[in-house]
């Protein structure tokens, strides 16, 4: 089989050296195209610059438009701005995405739904193995004892991110919820402060931690009457989101269009 040619946005950020690091070594990958944003230092440099490794023979780009013809797909972890303007890109020249921004507004997703009508694109907040196995424990977790438990999610992740809570975090109340026919618009409470009266079932709630270098952590705890379920994952690198986006695209490059996530990359459906 021959390998999935990639081209890595926002190469020099934590996700795109991660990507970098983990596509120079993964079997069935091969980085053609790697870009930054216009203007910035890393454009020009060899990858192997930003990898901290020898030259890799693939120069840093600043225009998707004219290199992405190289690749079969795009691996996106940027800001949801520039995100749109790429997917629309990708759609322009038919090139699949598997994109791992996250904080996009519920407009901004259904933007993405509609790209999707055009060219195959895998979307999920958590490019984990770990986290999407998760989704499916919770499933279970909640069907067995969401009714007689209070759900609460805590996560933790490094000082600079920009969105609370986390698009991981926003995906497992998501799982609670369908699977106890729950609506995060009326029953998610994001912090709490102040005379807040007693905890109504129904809640969901979330505390967001900030701090250092954390990559990532998630727990989502069943509180019962005289005992607690905690499912909890922990990322120790960004490898593990890297090497999921990368067998994502690999999954992706000969699929039709459409809307995908990693449940369908891990047949987890
Ligand atoms: P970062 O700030 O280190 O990197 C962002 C990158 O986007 C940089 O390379 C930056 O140059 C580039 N960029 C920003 N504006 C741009 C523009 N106008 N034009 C071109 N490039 C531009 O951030 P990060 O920690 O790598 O995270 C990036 C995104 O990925 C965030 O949304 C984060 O939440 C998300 N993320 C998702 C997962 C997942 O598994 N889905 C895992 C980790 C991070």
């Amino acid at each position: 089989m021959s390998s999935t040619r990639i081209a890595i946005a926002g190469c020099n950020g934590r996700m795109g050296r991660a990507l970098l690091l983990a596509g120079a070594h993964h079997e069935g990958i091969s980085i053609e195209v790697a870009l930054a944003r216009p203007g910035c230092e890393a454009v020009g440099l060899d990858i192997g610059t930003l990898m901290g490794a020898p030259p890799q023979g693939v120069r840093v780009a600043d225009n998707l438009p004219g290199v992405i013809a190289g690749a079969d797909v795009l691996i996106d972890f940027t800001r949801p701005g520039i995100s749109l303007e790429y997917l629309d890109i990708c759609r322009a020249q038919g090139r699949a995405v598997v994109l791992g921004t996250t904080g996009f507004s519920p407009v901004q997703k259904a933007q993405i739904a509609e790209m999707a009508k055009e060219i195959p694109i895998v979307f999920a907040a958590n490019f984990s193995v770990g986290v999407n196995l998760s989704f499916r424990l919770l499933e279970i977790a909640s069907r067995v004892l969401g009714e007689d438990a209070d759900v609460e999610i805590i996560e933790a992740h490094h000082r600079h991110k920009v969105d609370a809570p986390s698009g991981t975090a926003l995906a497992m109340a998501e799982v609670i919820a369908r699977t106890l026919d729950r609506d995060l618009a009326t029953d998610a409470v994001y912090g709490r402060e102040g005379h807040t009266g007693a905890r109504k079932r129904q809640t969901i709630g979330f505390a967001t931690v900030r701090g250092g270098d954390i990559v990532g952590d998630h727990t989502v705890l069943y509180a019962c009457e005289g005992e607690r379920l905690e499912i909890t994952h922990k990322a120790s690198s960004r490898e593990c989101f890297a090497r999921g986006a990368l067998r994502a695209a690999i999954w992706l490059k000969d699929k039709p269009a459409g809307l995908y996530d990693m449940q369908d990359v891990l047949g987890l459906k």
